[in-house]
């Protein structure tokens, strides 16, 4: 085979995932793919996969994605000839205390919402199906009869056959040494057989895939982490069936899985070791780590307690295997914000194999749509930002997350390592004050506020937690008087210059190109109408707008807008300014008096409308006043000069004391913005619903004749009725906790699942909003006739379904 110097489709690396991909793109109809590897095909972290292919996860398009996996080595032997080893003998999950019991059951309901079969167990009933486990401590389990497990090598070479078969092109030991980029547009890949030119890279280098991101500027935040499983010979005095179901013991940190006649028994270590911190030994194929009994031997005691067998049994291996982790427990997968038609897929924690089929399938689609086939967000490349450029933040804060991948999953939980990095002017004065922060995109946000004499820690729970009285005080003065929020993490962006106008009312949704000092909110669509973005646009001057974002949303908003800026308007500007600016929301009924003391500027609801922006003065700084609100009342987001936080701030709480001003956190402004409908991107939102499907048809401009990106899809979607409409519902019950992912019944057929779920303390009720589907329509008549359930942990609850906000502002003044 004659070296190529040219592909349209390069795949970087040979493992699961690049095989996989390729063997998609073919499918898919991409026509000269060519895979380059560097040393053979598996011999990264593929040929030493223990192969446990588990399906649940807690979003639901990345459960799909799993179930894809599940589809594709079933059927893959018959088209290829070459078997995967795949076998259904199903997944058991145990739990040992009461906490975890719960968590089980809510995974079930999870499950259940996500259309996976998930059926809780006694320990009697889980011992059936397990019988070489000690269950003397277990308060339940639950299986999964669709898992199972599959050869990891054997899946790889079948998937790479499958790609021959279609026409892709495999070059073995063959690394990649540079790609060339220009004008930010991948155009070459080099390598020690020559330069070959393309359209577009994938790069599926697994834990190299940080490197080879760095050759083309793209950062991959990963890091490798010594990863152990041993292998038993077959146990003499106990059978062990050939199709004992996978196990995952999480109080115990270990899984199991049956291999010839034994057993393979792995974990994940608390205090886990990262490996190649300097960089990958030139050549590491087929290559192994040492073994490491000392550090095993804690998962090894677990496993004795749960199986006493292994007290006899011989120990065949003990495989030592890096593999790459992620800051967040989460793949990665797309296309680098950095670097055009440059994609990734990597880091997968673990479950490559589990994720191999499903994610080549995904990522070869969206190399060649340029935009993912579904609402990918939790392991988007977009997810990440500056910190995460950062090695020591990548390494510390991804050991965290393998130390958590089997620990209680507990709601609202945040990491503890690497903090602080991004903090706002006011951080240490919110600590002195009693804030309690959470961590988001690597910055520092205050959650809540301990009221004197209680700790500022968080202690998680199922129930209600810590936080619920202190945050519903916060709640409380929002709505009654006035509270301070310090969002000086959102996303702010500056975007000016000749024709910014026009170019936003491309990008955007609804009508953003008015008057100067008009406020504008509204979704960014995708050419499926599905909502990408979800911000608010303040146009300061003619051809000059800030764009503010939610904290999390940086890269994804920043590259999402940079990428669609039409290209005649090549002068326009767009800067990332976050950290330029500090961000004050005051918030509630007496939020104009109070401003109205510390600025000579009118505040009347007729100098200053709702969806207006000014420049006002308050403490000898120039502050741009934006009214707005998230928590439905009265205020406005004051946004500064990063060094003006300190001064403004001062002077706010000075004269807030006659309102007795509090601060308040981000658990807050959740429950207030549940309670008034407002949605929330990546919950509510997402690139697989349209603002019609989501009651957000008021924002868009179909009424005007201004061409926008997404309006063609959202006219014919209007002429069909509705698939699926968001809903909201309430339980009234304090002891029940709605978290998101509950199923929604209607009529006793499940019928979608919660997207956000949450307490209203003005309302005193629980609160959730999911999409109700029907694939013959969803209209008023539909929603409305309907008797709704709740399933909350694997029980069933009555609901109220509401058609309108739950919390209107004369509520608050009565219960005063
Ligand atoms: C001990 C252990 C147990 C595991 N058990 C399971 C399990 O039970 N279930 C499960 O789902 N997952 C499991 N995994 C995880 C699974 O093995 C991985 O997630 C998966 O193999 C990753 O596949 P990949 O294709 O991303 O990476 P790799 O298999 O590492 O492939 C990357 C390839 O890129 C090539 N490459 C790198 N740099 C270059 C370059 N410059 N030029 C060309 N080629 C290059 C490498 O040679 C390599 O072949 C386990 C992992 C370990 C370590």
């Amino acid at each position: 085979m004659t070296f190529p110097t040219q592909a349209q489709i390069i795949v970087i690396g040979g493992g699961i995932i690049g095989c996989s991909t390729a063997y998609h793109l073919a499918k898919e109809g991409a026509k000269d793919v060519i895979v380059l590897e560097g040393g053979q095909l598996t011999n990264g972290s593929t040929w030493h996969a223990a192969g446990l292919v588990g399906q649940l996860r807690s979003s639901a398009n990345i459960t799909q994605l799993l179930k894809n996996s599940v589809d594709i080595y079933k059927n893959l032997e018959a088209e290829t000839g070459l078997a995967t080893g795949w076998k259904m003998n199903g997944g058991l999950r145990l739990a040992c205390n009461k906490d975890r019991w719960i968590e089980v059951k809510r995974q079930a309901t999870t499950a259940h919402s996500f259309g996976l079969p998930m059926e809780l167990l006694s320990a009697s009933e889980a011992q059936d199906l397990w019988p070489l486990m000690d269950v003397s401590d277990i308060v339940g389990a639950a299986f999964l009869p669709t898992d199972g497990q599959a050869n990891p090598s054997d899946i790889t070479q079948s998937l790479a056959k499958g790609a021959r078969m279609l026409g892709v092109k495999f070059y073995q030991n063959t690394q990649v040494s540079a790609i060339k980029v220009i004008d930010g547009a991948v155009v070459s890949v080099s390598t020690e057989k020559g330069e070959i030119q393309c359209e577009k890279v994938v790069n599926c280098c697994g834990q190299w895939a940080r490197e080879v991101g760095r050759m083309a500027g793209v950062n991959v935040p990963l890091q490798s982490v010594e990863h152990q499983y041993m292998v038993t010979e077959p146990l003499k005095d106990t059978p062990v069936p050939g199709d004992l179901p996978t196990l995952r013991d999480p109080d115990r940190l270990i899984y199991f899985k049956e291999e010839v006649g034994g057993l393979v028994m792995g974990g994940y270590e608390p205090n886990p070791i990262a490996w190649a911190r300097k960089g990958i030994p030139e050549k590491f194929y087929f290559s192994l780590l040492n073994e490491n009994w000392q550090h095993f031997e804690q998962l090894m005691e677990q496993a004795l307690f749960r199986v006493p067998a292994l007290e006899t049994a011989g120990i065949r291996t003990l495989t030592n295997g890096p593999e790459s982790f992620t800051p967040d427990g989460n793949f990665i997968l797309g296309e680098a914000p950095e670097v055009k038609n440059f994609f990734v897929g990597a880091g997968f924690n673990a479950f490559g194999i589990a994720s191999g089929g499903g994610a080549g399938q995904a990522l070869a689609q969206w190399v060649i749509a340029g935009e993912p086939p579904m609402d990918l967000w939790p392991v988007d490349i977009r997810r990440f930002s500056k910190v995460h450029a950062d090695d020591d933040f990548v390494c510390n804060r991804t050991l965290e997350a393998y130390s958590k991948h089997y620990t209680m999953s507990w709601p609202h939980e945040e990491y503890s390592s690497c903090r602080p990095v991004l903090t706002s002017l006011l951080y240490e004065d919110l600590k002195a004050q009693g804030a309690c922060f959470g961590s988001k995109n690597g910055w520092e946000r205050p959650n809540w506020f301990a009221p004197q004499g209680m700790p500022a820690i968080d202690s998680y729970s199922y129930g209600r937690q810590n936080w619920f009285d202190a945050v519903a005080e916060e709640h409380r003065a929002t709505r009654e008087s006035v509270v301070v929020f310090d969002q000086s993490s959102f996303a702010k962006f500056s975007l000016k210059g000749a024709g910014a106008g026009e170019a936003l009312s491309w990008i955007c949704a609804n009508h953003v190109d008015s008057e100067v000092g008009k406020l504008v909110y509204t979704q960014l669509l995708n050419d499926r109408g599905g909502i990408e973005c979800d911000l608010t646009v303040a146009k300061v001057a003619e051809d000059e707008f800030y764009i503010v974002t939610g904290t999390g949303f940086r890269s994804h908003d920043y590259s999402w807008i940079k990428d669609n800026i039409p290209a005649q308007f090549s002068d326009i500007e767009f800067t990332d300014i976050t950290e330029q600016r500090t961000t004050l929301s005051l918030m509630g009924p007496n939020a104009r008096q109070l401003l109205s003391q510390i600025t000579v500027a009118d505040m009347s609801a007729v100098a200053f409308p709702f969806a207006s922006l000014q420049t006002i003065d308050i403490a000898g700084h120039a502050v741009q006043a934006l009214r707005v609100t998230y928590v439905g009342e009265l205020g406005w987001e004051l946004h500064m000069p990063r060094e003006a936080g300190a001064d403004v701030y001062r002077a706010i709480m000075a004269a807030g004391g006659v309102y007795n001003i509090c601060n308040g956190g981000y658990r807050a402004i959740e429950s207030l913005r549940l309670e008034k409908g407002y949605r929330a991107w990546s919950a509510e939102l997402t690139p697989d619903c349209t603002p019609l499907e989501a009651g957000l048809g008021w924002a868009v401009k179909l009424n005007s004749t201004i061409a926008f990106k997404g309006r063609a899809a959202l006219e014919q979607r209007g002429k069909q009725p509705l698939q699926k409409r968001l809903a909201c519902f309430t339980v009234a019950d304090v002891n029940i906790v709605l978290l998101g992912r509950e199923t929604i019944y209607r009529n006793g057929k499940r019928v979608g699942y919660l997207t956000s779920g949450g307490w209203g303390y003005t309302i005193q009720a629980n609160i959730g909003y999911g999409y109700v589907r029907n694939a013959q329509g969803v209209d008023n008549q539909y929603l409305q006739e309907g008797e709704y359930e709740l399933e909350i942990a694997s029980v069933r609850v009555p609901c109220n379904i509401h058609f309108k906000a739950l919390y209107d502002p004369s509520m608050a003044k009565v219960k005063a």
